[in-house]
């Protein structure tokens, strides 16, 4: 027999990826002879393309396609079967990828037939989701620097080259200045308060400190400024002078020597304000927005305005109910920012009792599933059932789901990877698409969703045992992938969650975590996985009790990060009158009850907007849950006991925001299912902050 040249699997390019198959070592060779054959195509279709739907859309869907088919399969594996193998094949070919990406997003001759499209007789032909597809894409290469010639577009180049530099330069301080502090612990006295699970942390720390003989019980232990690390010792030290220590060394992170990055903040909004001037935008904020739902920086300034004002009395009044506490617990001094963690942790216990491990054995994973199921049936008519076997997987724990629609018929599949692989699957929980919902040759291609979550493993046979948030995250990912999977729109670039503004994706996700605390949903999916007793009413009280726990100080906060977001891409001029700390300063005077101290650095540290994808847009967090809960609270004025009603509001949700997609404007989308434009009351009232009127 002869043996027969075995194609590459990441360049089948359609249907499920075969997991079984792909090994670290085919991505080289496979990428390069994709990204060739891909530039071909490009090409050809530059030198052939017409101004119409077939002529330039439909072929630079395909190319686009089978990009991502294969691209999103090693993203996909980066995050849940990383190995050193892969993260070094994924570097080897990642610059050739970008590289071939702005050659697609820059290319002058789809863009000139784009534009040839919008300004042709057939554009009233095209379908509202087609006339969105073609509007995005002709925007997202203007932003990209498509019209720029000459010397400008030279600038805006260099421009976007040091942009980039920066923001892996801020990170990369961010990254050190963390890894340089650590704080030693050796006595008894030393660890007064640290809860069991924190000691075992920061016994690891310590080995891989070098204290190679350190035990969670006899230690030495290191506290460090990661978040798991820094935010349970603020919460649950009893040494107020070691408390101070480690919230000092936090708020100073990368703001001296070689790690300052206030330089680097200086010039990101240097060269931010030059992207807008070139772009024709008058500033950053505003050029941030002609990718958003807000319409305007007005329009979110608004918003933030409103719920400032919603929240300052009440943080206050946080505040001064906290030092009440801690005065009654024998505490003297005056309440700084290190003592509010640790008091508001002692309130909470008190208050509500409530802790994780005693909640655990109601919320074991196939009954919540069942429930979360059961829910999605009774909301949108849809059935879901295993289909495990008939995919291929990743890890022998992954499961693999069928949604079918109200005939039975298949409507789109799920993959589930629920447990936590610290060795190779990154933290956190995500949705990604697996195949995008498309008519491909008259045939609809169903889509296919990943939920990746990170909860707690089965442990000596017994099931998943899930503590309260695990299940508010799964409750959100599931979310996330309704509007995946769910959607109509045949067209892949405006299906489910493509083409969805960045500030309105979090609407479905953050819309089903409400239904974690209505009662007949929680109450069916609780019960006690040895006795099957369902969750005590009383600890259903404690879990409604604790969610709005110093709610108005959560919500000052973010308001105050998304308001000193948008004044330095707003109103700062880099090398004006005002320095980044004085605009800090002017607004922490309405945005913060208790004012920052004069050397808090935390803008050095702030990489959601200095090296990440919120630059005049970390408004978005509460933008998306104004939408999500008055999509919610339609639910509630329909009667949240009334059967009949919530079926027909879960339909009209279905057939709006989670059919639609990308296909229209989300305002649109929200007034269809709403019936008018959204309100800040809901938020207000669910978080326990609605005024009277
Ligand atoms: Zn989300």
């Amino acid at each position: 027999m002869t043996a027969t040249v075995q194609k590459n699997p990441l360049l089948i390019g359609q249907g499920l990826p075969p997991f079984q198959e792909i090994q670290p070592e085919q991505i080289e060779p496979g990428i390069q002879e994709l990204l060739q054959n891909l530039a071909t195509e490009l090409e050809t279709l530059e030198q052939t393309v017409e101004p119409t739907w077939a002529g330039l859309v439909e072929p630079l869907t395909q190319i686009e396609e089978r990009l991502t088919w294969s691209w999103s399969i090693i993203g996909h594996l980066m995050g849940v079967k990383n190995s050193p193998e892969l993260r070094a094949a994924y570097e080897a070919v990642q610059p050739g990828l970008v590289q071939f990406a702005n050659q697609l997003g820059q290319s002058q001759p789809l863009y000139a037939a784009f534009k040839q499209i919008r300004a042709g007789a057939l554009w009233d032909q095209l379908t509202a989701a087609q006339q969105r597809i073609v509007e995005a894409a002709i925007r997202d290469a203007e932003l990209s620097g498509v019209g720029l010639e000459g010397e400008t577009k030279e600038r805006f180049n260099q421009i976007q080259q040091e942009l980039a530099e920066l923001s892996t330069k801020f990170s990369n301080h961010v990254l050190d200045a963390t890894k340089a502090f650590q704080l030693v612990l050796k006595t008894p006295e030393d660890i007064e308060g640290l809860p069991k699970s924190l000691l075992g942390l920061a016994a690891q720390a310590a080995k891989g400190a070098g204290h190679e003989a350190a035990t969670a019980a006899n230690g030495p232990w290191v506290i460090t400024l990661d978040y798991p690390s820094y935010v349970p010792f603020l919460q649950h030290s009893r040494r107020r002078d070691l408390r101070e220590q480690v919230y000092r060394a936090f708020i100073s992170r990368a703001a001296s020597g070689d790690l300052d990055n206030q330089p680097i903040i200086e010039r990101t909004l240097e060269l931010r304000q030059q992207v807008a001037d070139i772009l024709g935008y008058d500033t950053y904020a505003d050029l941030s927005m002609a990718r958003k739902m807000a319409p305007s920086v007005a329009a979110v300034e608004q918003l933030m305005e409103e719920l400032r004002s919603a929240s300052y009395e009440a943080a206050t009044r946080e505040l001064e109910e906290l030092t009440a506490f801690a005065r009654d617990r024998g505490f003297t001094a005056e309440l700084k920012q290190w003592d509010v963690p640790f008091w508001s942790e002692r309130m909470r216990e008190e208050l509500y009792g409530l802790n994780d491990e005693e909640l655990r054995p109601y919320f074991p994973l196939p009954q919540v599933l069942d429930g979360l199921f059961a829910l999605a049936k009774r909301l949108f008519g849809v059935t879901i059932t295993p289909a495990d076997g008939e995919a291929p997987v990743w890890h022998p724990d992954v499961r693999y789901f069928q949604v079918a629609g109200e005939t039975g018929e298949a409507i789109a599949h799920f993959y589930l990877d629920p447990y936590s692989r610290p060795a190779e699957k990154r933290g956190g929980a995500w949705m990604d698409d697996c195949v995008n919902r498309g008519k491909v040759k008259e045939q609809v291609r169903l889509p296919v969703a990943y939920l990746v979550c990170n909860q707690s493993p089965p442990v000596d046979g017994k099931p998943s045992l899930m503590n309260f948030r695990e299940v508010e995250t799964l409750f959100h990912e599931f979310g996330h992938g309704l509007q995946h999977m769910l959607t109509t729109v045949d067209y892949a670039g405006a299906a489910g969650i493509n083409n969805v503004e960045w500030d309105a994706v979090e609407l479905p996700s953050q819309f089903m975590e409400n239904w974690c605390y209505h009662r007949e949903t929680l109450l069916k999916l609780a019960r006690h996985y040895e006795t099957s007793e369902p969750l005590p009413e009383d600890l259903y009280q404690k879990i409604l009790a604790a969610r709005n726990f110093m709610t108005g100080s959560a919500i000052l906060r973010q308001v105050s990060f998304g308001w000193l977001d948008i004044e330095l891409h707003h109103r700062y001029q880099p090398g004006g009158d005002e320095t980044i700390w004085e605009v800090r300063d002017r607004l922490a005077k309405t945005t913060t009850v208790m004012k920052p101290l004069p050397e808090d650095a935390f803008l050095c540290a702030f990489g959601h907007i200095f090296a990440g994808g919120y630059a005049a847009g970390y408004y978005s967090y509460f933008w998306a849950e104004v939408l999500s809960a008055d999509a919610f609270a339609a639910f509630e004025e329909a009667g949240l006991e009334d059967d009949t009603a919530i079926t027909e509001t879960g339909q009209r949700f279905r057939n709006t925001v989670l059919a639609l997609g990308g296909s229209q404007h989300p305002m649109e989308v929200f007034k269809s299912f709403r019936g008018r434009e959204p309100s800040t009351q809901a938020l207000l009232r669910h978080r326990g902050l609605a005024s009277a009127a």
